[in-house]
């Protein structure tokens, strides 16, 4: 897919990458693709050219690299309209992956206070049947 719009884009050494997964966590716009233990790989489309992916990385395989597809001619008037949609969709994923992420946060700590309620239930059951006996 392309991308016109980012004069750079991150680009990863796939033969380093120890699939720590810690640039996807830091990428806001969702343009790095990978699991856990596995390498990982940039959307181009996605990529704005933020550089947060950068500094995450411990066996620094990412780099920025020059974009073939960018020209400065994407400034021009004629393109704002293109220019804004690419924003506008960029915005969007940030967005979604923020919520994506605090509803992810809502379902562990819902699971960790059920995980406590049972202890706890299971705990005074311990101390009733000790006081039978
Ligand atoms: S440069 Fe920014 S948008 Fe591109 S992959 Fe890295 S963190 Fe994501
Ligand atoms: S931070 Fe670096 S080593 Fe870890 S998954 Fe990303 S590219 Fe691979």
């Amino acid at each position: 897919m392309h991308n016109q719009y980012s004069a750079q884009l991150a680009f990863i050494d796939e033969q380093r990458c120890i699939g720590c997964a810690l640039c996807l966590k830091a990428c806001p716009f969702d343009a790095i693709l990978g699991t856990s233990q596995l390498m990982h790989s940039v959307i181009k489309s996605y990529c704005t050219g933020c550089k947060l992916c950068i500094q995450p990385c411990p066996v620094d395989c990412i780099e920025m690299r020059e974009n073939p597809e960018y020209s400065e001619a994407i400034k021009a008037d004629e393109y704002k309209q293109d220019r804004k949609d690419f924003a506008s969709a960029s915005k969007q994923r940030l967005q979604l992956r923020k919520l994506r992420l605090e509803s992810r946060s809502q379902v562990v700590h819902a699971a960790r206070q059920q995980s406590k309620a049972s202890m706890a239930d299971k705990l005074a059951e311990l101390k009733r049947l000790q006081e039978k006996s």
